[in-house]
């Protein structure tokens, strides 16, 4: 389709892998849902900011002083890329699982929490101290928000209560109707953090205008693999809590009492949960990320990800062997990440046939989500290993499944690669034998 824009530059392209049958190939990076590789923009800010790195928030020199205006200009950048509200507070975080984490520990005593069993485990698990509420998957959007206007109407309405939903699932792709969801649990007097993780790097995110009020997300899905994430949202609740790291940087002033004791102010800012000397480069990064997106303009790359969509799903869809998991059906809007089981085959070998055949690298297992994956296959898939590949003789009911994730770096020469590889394996066989060794499936 000539009208679909091209990839935007990313690195690895020119990567070659070896293949099992010998030769080489370019690497077919089909697993952006785990890690996006880095665009060659980002890496070309990140080198220009290299030679003037130097410690955030602490030191009186140039470049010390250059490296706090940066840190705090990505923190600036993230926040017009959420089109967040103004007193709205941008902190950074290692990653999703550390901003939703942060947020746990910030939750107001008593607070209820609602999360539905579908979630990946960086947002089903953080709240365990709290009182949770896992609530059954939906088979459709309709009946998510239904569901948890249920659950809200029967919570005690004075405490507080905190909704944490998924923007995109990380096993289907699939949108959650994240407005509804908020305004159902506003309706019931509860906040709601999204989990973008997924939805960042393939959607627009608008805090304002989806009125959620905290986001998460990570840098490594947003083309930015600098070891940072983000909360941002909200300031009461984060300001109003416990540091989420005690330390330097998140104290205005340290004291010692009479007693012998320490007392401590707290920065109200940002800053109170971001002690130690801050990952400037992977905010710097990620604030890189969020602009090149942007410029890119999220017309074109909506439209481009639905071109490249469209070709894998009709491309599976001509093999009666393949089923594509969906919590909302076939037709629900969705992201370029999409799970499949094939007939006859361990999810695990097939995925090594792909890379050792073909040069694709795509993800197999239970994708940090054990609850929907079992769901979605309809029995109980082995857990050995939190998100790894469990075994299963060849030829059994796939225990796991296989997941082929992309975004704006991916050439369409890449799934169209897939979409032959699918066949060719279903069709003729794998030519090797796959087994699992130390956990990893080689030929
Ligand atoms: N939420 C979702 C929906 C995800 O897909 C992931 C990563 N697979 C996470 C949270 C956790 O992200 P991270 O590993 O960067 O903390």
């Amino acid at each position: 389709d000539q009208s679909v824009c091209a990839p935007l530059p990313v690195l690895g392209r020119d990567v070659t892998v070896p293949l099992v049958t010998g030769g080489e190939v370019t690497y077919a990076a089909l697993d952006y849902a785990a890690s996006a590789p880095a665009l060659q923009r980002v890496w070309d800010d990140v080198a220009a900011y290299v030679p003037y790195y130097g410690s955030v928030h602490r030191g009186a020199g140039y470049l010390s002083q250059l490296s706090t205006e940066l840190f705090e200009n990505a923190r600036r950048t993230v926040a017009e890329f959420l089109d967040c509200r103004d007193g709205d507070q941008v902190v950074f975080t290692r990653s999703t699982t550390d901003s939703l984490n942060l947020l746990a520990r910030a939750l107001p005593a008593g607070c209820q929490v609602f999360v539905f069993e579908t979630e990946h485990h960086a947002s089903l698990l953080p709240w365990q101290h709290a009182r949770v509420t896992f609530l059954d998957a939906p088979r459709t959007p309709a009946e998510a928000v239904r569901t948890l206007e249920r659950a809200l109407a029967d919570r005690d309405p004075h405490g507080p209560a905190l909704v944490c939903v998924t923007g995109a699932s990380n096993v289907t792709g699939e949108l959650w109707p994240v407005q509804e969801l908020t305004a159902a649990a506003h309706a019931h007097g509860a906040r709601i953090v999204l989990d973008a993780a997924q939805l960042a790097p393939h959607h627009p995110v608008s805090v304002r205008d989806l009125d959620v009020d905290w986001v998460a997300f990570s840098g490594h899905k947003l083309y930015a693999p600098f070891g940072s994430g983000v909360l941002a949202g909200r300031a009461d609740w984060l300001r109003e809590a416990e540091p989420y790291l005690a330390g330097g940087g998140a104290s205005r002033r340290v004291t010692r009492r009479e007693d012998g004791g320490v007392d401590v102010e707290w920065h109200d800012s940002a800053a109170r949960h971001e002690a130690g000397s801050p990952n400037v480069i992977g905010a710097y990064a990620i604030a890189s990320a969020c602009k090149a997106l942007t410029d890119a303009g999220w017309d074109t790359l909506v439209a481009r990800e639905r071109h490249l969509i469209e070709k894998v799903r009709t491309g599976l869809a001509d093999v009666p062997e393949v089923r594509v998991l969906s919590l909302f059906g076939d037709d629900a809007p969705r992201v370029g990440v999409i799970s499949f089981v094939v007939e006859g085959w361990n999810s695990s070998h097939f995925a090594a046939a792909l890379s050792a055949e073909y040069g694709i690298g795509v993800r197999d297992g239970l994708f940090c989500a054990h609850p929907l994956v079992r769901t979605l296959l309809g029995g109980d898939p082995q857990t050995q290993g939190e998100c790894g590949a469990p075994e299963a003789a060849p030829g059994e009911k796939s225990l796991n499944a296989i997941r082929v994730s992309f975004g704006a770096g991916t050439p369409d020469e890449h799934v169209d690669r897939f979409v032959r590889a699918v066949r060719e394996l279903v069709s003729d066989g794998a030519r090797w034998t796959y087994r699992t060794e130390d956990g990893r499936c080689v030929p």
